[in-house]
């Protein structure tokens, strides 16, 4: 057997799964194997420019290579049980807070020291929420910021490539299960291993789900977010970013009691592309360098759709409808908030006279004509109540980005070990459908890791 452990991908779960054995194990052999790039490969042709839209490169910059889908992120840490996954009710609040701790101060030792954590312990801005029929919820955050999270990134590829066995471009085609361990098959070979940990993240959902039905494992799938990226003076929310930096906050609508929630704030920050397996969504950054910062501050509005029987493809639903929006806008739809109550679409020249100069180059269009209207009406109610403690919110001149799309993976069945029904197997991260951000992802990697260091 070559290796002690197999990781096949090299986001913040593998990636954290590997520093935790290196640093608990040191003897223990480990191979990393990532379809991506490494890191200082990883470059997304589009520039606006030459290239303006998706050339559907063979692995997509964006989400995948050393790094994972958080490699370009805003590099938020939130440190919480409230939102960002579920990983308590597997190990535990006591101990994903701990392990969630541990992350930050690694990151801390990596280059991440001096970056700012916010908290929204004992903040009057909950009382204002409360008073408008919003609910914040509660999380401390670090914000490393797009630049920070990849000299932290680097830093953390330097203290492992000679540990570690680093296989770049080699997405695994199959896992099977040997007599004491596990078979890692790619397409020039394979290698085998004692255990594996799988941590593939959202753009190896479909993999995971091929991978869980030759394993016999377990799954459930039911939920997928679709909304809208709101693009504003960053002023009108200065007062909730400069305290908390981001502020997850939930409104329940009177018309269906839909949930619509904030999702990944961007003070002073810029609205970006995202592409989930050729369909392109929106998504937002910023930075921690003050210098880098823009006018505007963005931020998700989201509505979650869950599903029953018999209908299991959530995913499939919110493909088909940010597939609309490619198919009317070529790409992401922007329109102003004040065409949206008009009834009528954005175009170039109503845009160009905004006063939100938009940061991302997409296409005017009318977001009513993509998203469902219950999810649209949603939205629509949130913006007033948003206005209501951060005034201005609802007006014309506010951009809305679509769609944004929260995908989730289906839930892999997995006990407190984050193991599979196949002692050794273990799927961690986004890919396990039970971590849905940076923070929990990385606190999964290292709580196997540790499992597994302990040799029990
Ligand atoms: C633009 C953007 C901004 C974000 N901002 C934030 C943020 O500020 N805060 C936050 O908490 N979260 C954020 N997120 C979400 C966060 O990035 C993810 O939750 C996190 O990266 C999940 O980590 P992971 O290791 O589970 O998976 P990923 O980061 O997705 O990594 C999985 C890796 O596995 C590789 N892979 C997939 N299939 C295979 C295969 N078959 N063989 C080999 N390799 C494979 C992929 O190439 C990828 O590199 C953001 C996401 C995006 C896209």
């Amino acid at each position: 057997m070559k290796y002690d452990v197999i990781i096949i991908g090299a986001g913040p779960g593998g990636i954290f799964s590997a520093y935790e054995l290196m640093e608990k194990k040191p003897e223990l052999k480990v191979a990393v194997f990532e379809g991506g790039n490494p890191l200082e490969s990883r470059k997304c042709p589009i520039d606006g420019d030459k290239v303006k839209s998706c050339i559907k490169c063979p692995t997509c910059s964006i989400m995948s290579g050393f790094g994972g889908a958080g490699a370009f992120s805003d590099g938020k840490y939130n440190i919480t049980n409230d939102f960002g996954g579920t990983l308590h009710e597997h190990i535990g609040k006591e101990k994903a807070i701990e392990l969630m701790e541990y992350v930050d101060e690694i990151n801390m030792k990596n280059g991440g020291e001096g970056t700012k954590m916010y908290s929204t312990a004992g903040t009057s801005l909950k009382k204002l929420c409360m008073q408008n029929k919003l609910t914040l919820l509660e999380a401390s955050v670090r914000h490393l910021g797009t630049d920070i999270n990849y000299v932290v990134l680097g830093n953390i590829y330097d203290k492992l490539k000679d540990k570690v066995d680093f296989h770049f471009h080699t997405p695994v085609e199959h896992v099977e299960k040997t007599a004491d361990g596990f078979k890692v098959i790619y397409k020039d070979g394979s290698d085998e291993c004692r255990d594996c940990i799988v941590s593939v993240g959202r753009s190896g959902s479909k993999w995971m789900e091929q991978v869980c039905n030759e394993l016999d494992i377990p799954t459930k799938s039911n939920r997928v977010d679709i909304g809208v990226r709101v693009e504003l003076p960053a002023v009108i929310f200065s007062h909730l970013t400069d305290e908390l930096y981001e502020s997850k906050i939930v409104y329940q609508t009177a018309k269906f009691e839909d949930r619509v929630r904030t999702f990944c704030m961007n003070p002073r920050g810029i609205v970006v592309n995202e592409n989930t397996n050729g369909i392109v969504t929106v998504n937002g950054h910023s930075f921690e360098d003050p210098a880098k910062g823009t006018d505007n501050t963005n931020f998700a509005l989201l509505v979650a759709k869950h599903f029953s029987e018999p209908f299991r493809d959530s995913n499939g639903y919110g493909e088909s409808i940010a597939r609309l929006s490619n198919m009317l806008g070529g790409g992401v739809i922007v329109q102003r908030f004040g065409d949206l109550e008009r009834g009528r679409r954005s175009n170039a020249k109503r845009i160009a006279e905004n006063l939100v100069r938009p940061t991302l180059n997409a296409t005017p269009g009318d977001l009513s004509l993509v998203l469902p209207k219950r999810i649209m009406d949603g939205i629509i109610e949130m913006i007033y109540a948003l206005d209501k403690i951060a005034p201005g919110t609802a007006n014309d001149d506010t951009l809305l980005y679509g769609v944004e799309v929260k995908f989730y993976n289906m839930e892999v069945e997995i006990d407190e070990n984050l193991e599979t029904c196949h002692k050794g197997l273990y799927v961690i991260g986004d890919g396990s459908g039970v971590t849905h951000s940076l923070s929990h992802a990385s606190a999964s990697g290292v709580h196997v890791a540790r499992k597994i260091a302990s040799g029990n």
